[in-house]
């Protein structure tokens, strides 16, 4: 197998302490914003601000609360990403996974998880460093180490549909937050990352709609819109 620049899940971490030393000094706030060669195609977007939660998480733990301000501080940059999409979301999902046939996907949407969680998408299962490719054009919002994901990589599409990819391996080193991708760019590497250790390794692939100005997360199904590549 030829050779491939990774970013590995204690790299992630590397990232995060760099950021929080960054934020403790008081240097910088900011989220990485979209690559700006693009062109804002809703600019009233770019001037919006996300409005509070209406129900906003309470933390149990001090994991819990620096998770929470993190996902906080991506919330204030999401509607510049929304400014870049176009408003009308892919009809169709290309299969990210390579070598996997939607007829082979065994559809787990709303099925019973630990904990009163409901599966809030699909599970593509191939083996541990398949290659992934993004299921539409967009935007790279967020690659993040989660405890429960695993290392994540979120894009944002047309539609201002959130494409939400978890339990890699890896991910290529050269993939940035807010790089625009194509469905050709490979986003990740199988694996069994987060809630996933133990079980066999697999892509969670999740899609998120709701009102874009309320910056609403709604976890849709994507297995209907989902086709195979060829
Ligand atoms: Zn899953």
């Amino acid at each position: 197998m030829a050779s491939r620049d990774v970013r590995r899940p204690a790299a992630a971490w590397v990232c995060l302490l760099v950021l929080g030393t960054v934020l403790a000094s008081g240097a910088a706030s900011a989220q990485t914003l979209p690559d700006p060669a693009w062109p804002d195609l809703e600019p009233a977007f770019a001037a919006h601000v996300c409005p509070p939660s209406e129900n906003p998480p309470v933390a149990r733990t001090e994991a819990e609360r620096a998770r929470f301000e993190m996902r906080a501080r991506y919330r204030t940059v999401m509607p510049a990403f929304y400014a870049k999409v176009g408003p009308v979301p892919d009809a169709l999902l290309l299969m990210p996974v390579e070598g996997v046939r939607v007829s082979q996907v065994t559809d787990t949407w709303q099925a019973p998880r630990g904990g009163g969680r409901l599966h809030d998408g699909q599970d593509i299962f191939a083996p541990v460093g398949t290659p992934v490719r993004s299921a539409t054009a967009g935007f790279v919002y967020r690659i993040d180490d989660l405890s429960l994901g695993g290392l994540t990589v979120t894009i944002i599409g047309d539609g201002y549909k959130r494409y939400f990819y978890t339990h890699f391996d890896s991910v290529p080193g050269d993939l940035l937050e807010g790089q625009r991708v194509t469905t050709d760019t490979v986003i990740g590497f199988i694996g069994t990352s987060g809630n996933a250790a133990g079980t066999p390794p697999h892509l969670h692939f999740g899609v998120y709609a709701g009102d874009p100005w309320a910056c609403e997360w709604r976890a849709i199904d994507p297995l209907p819109r989902m086709v195979d590549r060829d």
